[in-house]
């Protein structure tokens, strides 16, 4: 039998359903030109993908058609010899619609296989945002903001063929820098994406993660029924209605919160969480009557506290929120943990309006694609800036 490449992508639905497309594609184009046959294909076609949930495609590639074919006998691969994250907030966990349970962003790369992400972050700060794994692996990092777009619109930001330089350099097994430059000219008529992959197969580099690195916590899991266990018909059980808040300094009790799902969170959808200046708030109830996913908890005091376990992170209650920044989206990468803004408030007010502050004034650039025409040109100088900081970041080293 002949060797098996199996590699990932993990992206968010619909904003980058296109680039993870143009990733799988060209990386069984790529190792075609070098006599290996492959397929891609995308995973999750069971779900109305929506917006922001994680989603994955993958690339299996032979050395020959029979590997190929008991290859794909499977529905997916068990472990990838490469994985690809197209957005570094899936670091803290990948929760598909309708799957089960928060999953580790590793959890499919094998002992020594390569985990590449498209991030800002230094790489032992993703290393600790991920979760541990028993055996090392190595962690590539392509300095970038991660690319967002939309089903009928593509950000063309060259991330794609950096990606694959990447995976060239990697894993050189699989594909070598010249086939995938050829499939990318071929393709675009662009010799300076071609360009780009060789800069990305130049410059990425790979830090080993060990099993002491990385998030201790303990993924969900589940067993299946047996069929014994199974009973006649099927009863889904109610979600029980609520309770009051209780304040963690009064011990006043008061307000509503309602009861939620235990084990599907919601919280792997997001880029990006809103944080709420309680001071600031009117009590007007909008942003409770907004959130599509009837995230905000209400306070004893009728604040209004958004539940960071069942947040989708979509940004309505920011912009339907009447009072200048009391509501502000804040990129997702910022925060180690799910826990009640109202309670921190409470404990310490002072602490938590300086943490807001510091917050909001270091808030890197965040959003789901476009939000006006235009955008994207206005974000270049800084791109190329930022790239500009990196390579000679990189001469100096
Ligand atoms: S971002 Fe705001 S409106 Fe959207 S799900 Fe979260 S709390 Fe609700
Ligand atoms: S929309 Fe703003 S002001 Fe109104 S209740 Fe929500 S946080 Fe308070």
């Amino acid at each position: 039998m002949g060797r098996l490449y199996a590699v990932e992508i993990v992206y968010r639905g619909i904003f980058q359903k296109n680039l993870a497309k143009n990733i799988s594609r060209a990386i069984v184009l790529a190792a075609h030109k070098e006599g290996k046959p492959g397929i891609s294909f995308g995973r999750y076609g069971d779900s109305p993908e929506r917006n922001g949930i994680p989603a994955k495609a993958f690339a299996i590639v032979a050395t020959d058609e029979q590997t190929l074919e008991e290859g794909m006998a499977k529905y997916e691969p068990t472990q990838v010899d490469v994985s690809i994250c197209v957005d570094d907030t899936l670091f803290k966990g990948v929760e598909s619609w309708a799957w089960y349970g928060l999953q580790p962003i590793n959890k499919l790369v094998k002992p020594g296989g390569t985990l590449i992400v498209t991030s800002l972050e230094e790489p032992a700060a993703l290393a600790e945002m991920a979760h541990r794994k028993e055996a090392p692996y190595q962690l590539a990092v392509i300095k970038a903001q991660p690319s967002f777009s939309g089903l009928w619109v593509y950000k063309d930001d060259h991330t794609d063929v950096r990606i694959l330089g990447a995976i060239a350099r990697v894993c050189p097994e699989l594909f070598s820098l010249a086939s995938v430059q050829e499939v990318i000219r071929k393709d675009t008529k662009d010799e300076l994406k071609a360009t780009s992959a060789l800069r990305s197969f130049e410059r990425v580099t790979t830090y080993e993660v060990q099993p002491t690195q990385g998030n201790p916590e303990e993924p969900y899991k589940f067993e299946m029924p047996k069929w014994h266990e199974m009973r006649d018909g099927i009863a889904i059980p109610s979600i029980a209605p609520g309770h009051k808040m209780k304040d963690p300094i009064t011990g006043t009790e008061g307000g509503f919160q309602p009861a939620r799902n235990p084990t599907f969170k919601k919280y792997a959808t997001r880029t990006m969480r809103p944080v709420v200046d309680f001071d600031k708030c009117i009590k007007c109830t909008l942003c409770w009557l907004a959130c599509p996913d009837s995230c905000f908890d209400v306070t004893p005091e009728n604040l209004y506290d958004a539940n960071l376990e069942a947040c989708c992170g979509c940004g309505v209650c920011e912009a339907v929120c009447p009072e200048p920044n009391c509501v502000t989206m804040v990129n997702e990468t910022h925060f180690s943990d799910n826990s009640s803004q109202w309670q921190a408030y409470r404990k310490d007010a002072e602490g938590y309006k300086a943490n807001l502050a510091s917050l909001i004034a270091t808030r890197p650039e965040r959003s789901h694609g476009f939000r006006f025409r235009g955008q994207y040109e206005e974000q270049v100088p800084a791109i190329i800036q930022a790239a500009e900081a990196e390579q000679q970041k990189q001469t100096q080293a």
